[in-house]
């Protein structure tokens, strides 16, 4: 595939530097097709180039596994034909309830704000909002099958609508969230001016996406389904033009990976959290020496598992005191491994 003429999301320009290369791993039309990872010269900012276009991915997201997957349902098909309960649906969200008492602690909206959350799936993360007393909780959902799911399994409502023409009125929202959502965008900088055209003004916005320059990025999170990939250099840079400081920021180890069960050693920060305000005030993009990024990506590319363990930066740094406070926490919950992670993922975040 030849290169796809398109200007960096983020800072406008059309120089760019081709970073890596994976192929698909799933259907559709995406198996074992190469897809080139670029990066802007410019600003730093990371992307499929060519990507998939809207009618590929749209497929992907209609059905089967794809959709599956959006609902946080992916290698369980079987489950699909019969009722799904309550538990069901939060089971396997159940890390969301911590982001939720992660932004609880730290946004400052009262209980009665209005929060959306854009691709909200079956609603988890929403039903943890609740639980924690946000009683004005709503969410907009593409897909009919999860939205159907978060009404009648969860109560929340939920409107089935394509994000970008939504029919929500204008700086109507105290709060808007995307639960890793932004990475799965075509154009990621409309859907943040988009979510601003929602907020009132001092309104706060919660994103959380994979980190590119985390040390397990290339083993986790480069997946065709990945459209962008950022920096928090490169999401303070898109927010800041469409009028957002970002006041959180936090990178934490990757809690919706099943594989940090089996190694805690894999605990090392990979996704980022991040919570921004609404000023109003639009700012320039920043400028980044892409050389920096490509150093940092290829030293942490040499860092992959199982070579990771013999980093001594990595382990004085990351793994060692990480797995001393895992040990802890092992200690306290042996016959409760669920609660053991949970409980430790909660340290971690410092909820
Ligand atoms: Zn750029």
């Amino acid at each position: 595939m030849g290169q796809e003429k398109v200007a960096c999301n983020n800072c406008c320009l059309e120089d760019f530097y081709t970073l890596t290369a994976f192929r698909g791993n799933e259907g559709y039309d995406f198996l074992g097709k190469e897809f080139k990872v670029v990066l802007c010269k410019n600003c730093g900012l990371c992307f499929l180039n060519p990507r998939p276009n809207e009618t590929s991915y749209s497929r992907y997201y209609a059905g089967g596994l794809g959709s599956r997957r959006r609902q946080g349902f992916g290698g369980q098909a079987k489950k699909e034909t019969k009722k799904l309960t309550k538990e069901d649906v939060l089971s396997k969200k159940h890390f969301q309830r911590l982001y939720a008492e992660w932004l609880n602690a730290r946004w400052g909206l009262q209980k009665d704000a209005r929060i959306v959350e854009i691709g909200c799936g079956m609603g988890a993360f929403l039903y943890f909002l609740k639980e924690l007393g946000y009683e004005n909780v709503s969410g907009i959902e593409m897909g009919k099958d999860a939205a159907e799911k978060a009404r009648t399994v969860l109560g929340i409502p939920v409107l089935i609508q394509d994000f970008f023409s939504h029919s929500f009125e204008a700086e109507s929202f105290d709060a808007v969230a995307g639960v890793a959502l932004i990475e799965h965008m075509m154009d990621p900088h409309k859907t943040i001016a988009r979510m601003s055209g929602l907020l009132k003004t001092g309104g706060m916005l919660y994103l959380n996406t994979p980190n590119l320059l985390s040390l397990t990025f290339r083993k986790q999170f480069f997946k065709f389904v990945h459209t962008y990939y950022f920096t928090l250099k490169t999401l303070t840079s898109m927010l800041g033009q469409e009028g957002f400081e970002v006041t959180h920021a936090l990178s934490v180890p990757t809690l919706a990976s099943s594989s940090n069960l089996l190694f805690p050693e894999n605990c090392i920060p990979g996704e980022m959290h991040i919570i921004a305000k609404k000023t109003g005030i639009k700012k320039s993009p920043i400028k980044t020496n892409y050389r920096d990024i490509i150093a940092l990506y290829q030293k942490r590319k040499l860092q992959e598992l199982p070579y990771i363990m013999s980093n001594k930066i990595f382990l004085n740094k990351y793994a060692e005191p990480l797995r001393k406070i895992r040990a802890k926490f092992r200690d306290r919950y042996k016959k409760n491994p669920k609660k053991e992670l949970e409980e430790f993922f909660r340290h971690v975040l410092k909820v």
